[in-house]
């Protein structure tokens, strides 16, 4: 089997066990009460109530990492970022920087295709308040674990403090070059990982909250997006900060 052949059948072998996974009891219990629940909105709606599976190609230049689905988002529509503001905020600024062909992600079916990029997150189960414990974040991180070892990401975003917490501690088990000590996160903020490793840009949150205040503009998440497209443009070799 070719390498691509070969990565995309690991690929469907850890989706396909990824969304039976039922280890963390108090996530299990949430999903699937707001599953059943529904939000009036959405009561005609079948939930998805599961573990919610990467978007997008394991081979995509630029991989981004948020924290959770959202209870009548990801969790509804079982895709990610997918069906609430977080994600109209993210896939707005994916297309205006060229990696979504739509602006929009409103449902499994509506023609989303990424270009040249994933989106995944460090807990796979909806959680309570949007707040996994850091029990269920150690847990779920066999699932990004796997996703890493099979990504060509050379550009890496993490969504949130979370997200960059745990992949800086990732990538330096798989033995990544993370600095020492561990560099502050900040928006914009890059980290070198070395020569073999993705490049890391922290990004705020397009949360509800950090976009209300203004905390992240529009203006922001472009910026970095731009910046993963001009490093992306790069051949491997000169993809470092600079
Ligand atoms: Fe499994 Fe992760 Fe969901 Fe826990 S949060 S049940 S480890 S998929």
């Amino acid at each position: 089997m070719s390498e691509p052949g070969r990565i995309r059948a690991a690929r469907a072998r850890l989706q396909a066990e990824l969304v039976e996974c039922r280890r963390c009891p108090r996530l299990v219990e949430w999903r699937e009460r707001t599953a059943t629940d529904k939000r009036a909105a959405f009561r005609e709606q079948a939930y998805w109530g599961r573990p919610v599976p990467m978007l997008g190609e394991a081979s995509a230049g630029l991989l981004l990492v948020g924290l959770a689905p959202a209870a009548h988002g990801a969790n509804r529509t079982g895709r990610m970022f997918t069906g609430d503001r977080s994600g109209d905020w993210l896939f707005r600024a994916l297309h205006r920087a060229g990696f979504a062909n739509q602006p929009h992600s409103t449902a499994s079916d509506d023609g989303l295709e990424l270009i040249d990029a994933a989106v995944t997150a460090i807990v796979r189960c909806a959680p309570p308040a949007n707040k996994p414990t850091p029990e269920e974040r150690e847990t779920c991180a066999r699932w990004l674990r796997a996703e890493l070892e099979l990504s060509g990401a050379r550009v890496i975003v993490c969504l949130g403090r979370m997200a960059y917490d745990q992949v800086l501690r990732l990538g330096r088990q798989k033995g990544w070059e993370i600095p020492c000590p561990k560099p502050r996160f900040g928006h914009g903020a890059e980290v070198d990982c070395g020569p073999d490793a993705p490049l890391l840009i922290a990004c705020y949150h397009p949360s509800q909250q950090n976009t209300f205040t203004g905390l992240l503009t529009e203006e922001m998440l472009d910026a970095v997006f731009a910046r993963a497209a001009r490093l992306l443009a790069r051949p491997r070799s000169a993809h470092r900060p600079g």
